[in-house]
């Protein structure tokens, strides 16, 4: 807040006097100290030095780009930060465009152009292993129904990678393949209805989007094709798409945390893949705000079988609510029927990883047992060969502790999974474990069920304790492939 105040004070905080000047890779190189620091994100030159206290990771994260192209460290920690919003009372200019011999331009992108269905199509391939594999789409149409076929040449096609949102006559559908995305992106030659049907032929990989045409009008094109369209890019380089979501219900889990249940609009197809986070979007105070959030389901595996298949229509978030935190008191003052923005899904995190494990540990801190959830159910549910799972929950207090009832009833119900609460300021009278994450107390509860069981520990939490607990697991002997850390 205080930075937002700051660049609403009217101060040249750029340093430039009102004129965006064009700056030489040497000029910026000279800008490298702490007092005089310019940084290049996506080609545009921010003077950063006024910034320097308020950066949540410091100024030594910062001064790690100082007078250089700060871009790709920017997207290894944090992409999804609406710098353009943040920064643009520091804006210097542009970066002056150095000449490029031609050949290089064409051996590192090779553009294609097609005419196919009466639209002019551009093809952006970034590399050779990924123009293989580059989708495809078809289009036809009934008098009542338009059917887009994608042929993504993948043969586990399902669900999850597969999303559409069609509001108005925009249609925009994304198929995530591995570390690329396709979409499709129309402005649709006619108005359609707001419902619409997938289908998957998941063994050769073939999507269909079935539109109802709003009247029987026959389409001469599919539509205008916007930016995006037709384009196979890595999934990091492309920009987060937003949908606006409303606010269902806000129901209590505990003294400072909060479930949130957001309603998808109808003209969106979306299921978050298990261990996957979204971005949510509000402007707060006139400048755009941007956090990660882990959605979850509503409850534990407790009395159904399938939770992946439940509730697609709805998003349900558990989120903890700080004091002084800047999005979570604006998202604690959001009413009923309010909307957020929410972004298509990001993570690394894979089902595969857990779908042959014989014993599951998660290890989770406050609010990192959020990814737990999803891992937990899948686990319990769908992964046949899993003989144990167990939760070591790391929390300050016996009040934090999040669906410490359902918690209970699960390791009552279910024999192959066990919970251990560990409080790092119990109170007086607190029986159980005690302490923070330690080699020592890890090695205490991690017992593989038979020597050689195939392992995987998930952990989560703020990241010291995520670090301290990859380093633990080393210690332990466990192997990159036993472990997967929940991070940004
Ligand atoms: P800020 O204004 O950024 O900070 C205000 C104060 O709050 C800080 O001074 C500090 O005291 C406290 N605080 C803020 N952030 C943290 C933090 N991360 N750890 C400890 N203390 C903090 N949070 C959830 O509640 N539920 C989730 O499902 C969830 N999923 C996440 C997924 C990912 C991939 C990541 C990286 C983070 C996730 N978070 C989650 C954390 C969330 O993104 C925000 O950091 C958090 O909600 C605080 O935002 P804020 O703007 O309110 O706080
Ligand atoms: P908290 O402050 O209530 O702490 C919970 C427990 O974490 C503590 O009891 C302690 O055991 C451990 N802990 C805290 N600080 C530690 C440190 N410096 N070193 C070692 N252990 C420490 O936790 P919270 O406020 O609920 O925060 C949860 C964190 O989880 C946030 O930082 C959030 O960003 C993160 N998170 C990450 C993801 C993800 O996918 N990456 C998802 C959800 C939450």
């Amino acid at each position: 807040m205080d930075w937002i105040r700051l660049t609403k004070s009217g101060k040249d905080l750029a340093g430039v006097k009102g004129r965006l000047v064009e700056v030489t890779e040497e000029e910026l190189a000279k800008h490298s100290s702490k007092e005089d620091c310019w940084i290049c994100i996506r080609g545009f030159v921010y003077n950063v030095t006024p910034y320097m206290e308020y950066h949540p990771g410091g100024e030594e994260e910062l001064m790690k780009a100082a007078g250089t192209d700060g871009t790709d460290l920017f997207d290894q920690v944090h992409r999804w930060v609406n710098y353009e919003s943040m920064l643009k009372e520091c804006l210097v200019g542009r970066m002056a465009l150095k000449p490029v011999s031609v050949s290089k331009e064409i051996s590192s992108i090779s553009e294609e152009k097609k005419r196919l269905n009466g639209l002019l199509l551009e093809k952006k391939v970034l590399d050779a292993s990924a123009k293989d594999s580059t989708p495809s789409y078809d289009w036809f149409q009934t008098d009542s129904l338009i059917t887009i076929v994608i042929y993504t040449k993948q043969k586990d096609m399902n669900a999850e990678l597969v999303i559409v949102d069609c509001e108005d006559k925009r249609l925009r559908g994304e198929i995530i393949l591995n570390d690329y995305s396709y979409v499709l992106e129309v402005d649709l030659d006619h108005a359609v209805e707001e419902d619409f049907l997938i289908k998957i032929a998941e063994k050769i990989g073939k999507v269909e989007i079935n539109l109802k045409k709003k009247d029987n009008n026959h389409w001469k094109t599919l539509g205008q094709p916007l930016e995006s369209h037709n384009t196979f890019v890595k999934r990091k380089s492309r920009d987060l798409f937003y949908r606006k979501c409303k606010l269902v219900s806000k129901t209590e889990v505990t003294h400072d945390t909060k479930l949130f249940c957001f309603k998808l609009p109808e003209s969106t197809h979306f299921h978050i893949p298990t261990g996957q986070h979204v971005y949510l979007k509000h402007i707060i105070a006139g400048t755009e705000v941007v956090k990660p959030y882990t959605p979850l389901l509503p409850f534990l595996p407790l009395d159904f079988e399938e939770p992946s298949c439940h509730d697609s229509a709805n998003i349900y978030l558990m989120i903890k609510i700080y004091p002084s935190g800047l999005f979570t008191q604006a998202l604690d003052r959001l009413q009923i029927g309010d909307c957020i923005s929410i972004s298509n899904p990001e993570g690394n995190f894979r089902k595969s990883q857990v779908e042959a494990v014989e014993d599951l540990v998660l290890l989770a801190a406050g609010t990192g047992f959020t990814p737990m959830v999803k891992v937990l159910s899948f686990a319990l549910t769908e992964v046949v060969s899993l003989r144990t799972a167990k939760l070591i929950f790391f929390n300050k207090t016996e009040d934090d502790i999040l669906w410490r009832n359902q918690l209970e009833q699960l390791a009552l119900k279910d024999e192959r999974f066990e919970v251990q609460f560990v409080l790092s300021e119990p109170a007086r009278g607190w029986a159980g474990q005690q302490g923070r994450i330690s080699s020592s107390l890890l090695s205490g509860f991690l017992k593989r069920s038979r020597k050689d069981s195939k392992v995987l520990v998930c952990i989560c939490g703020p990241a010291p304790f995520t670090e301290q607990g990859v380093q633990c697991l080393k210690d332990l002997g466990y192997s990159q492939e036993e472990m997967h850390a929940f991070t940004a």
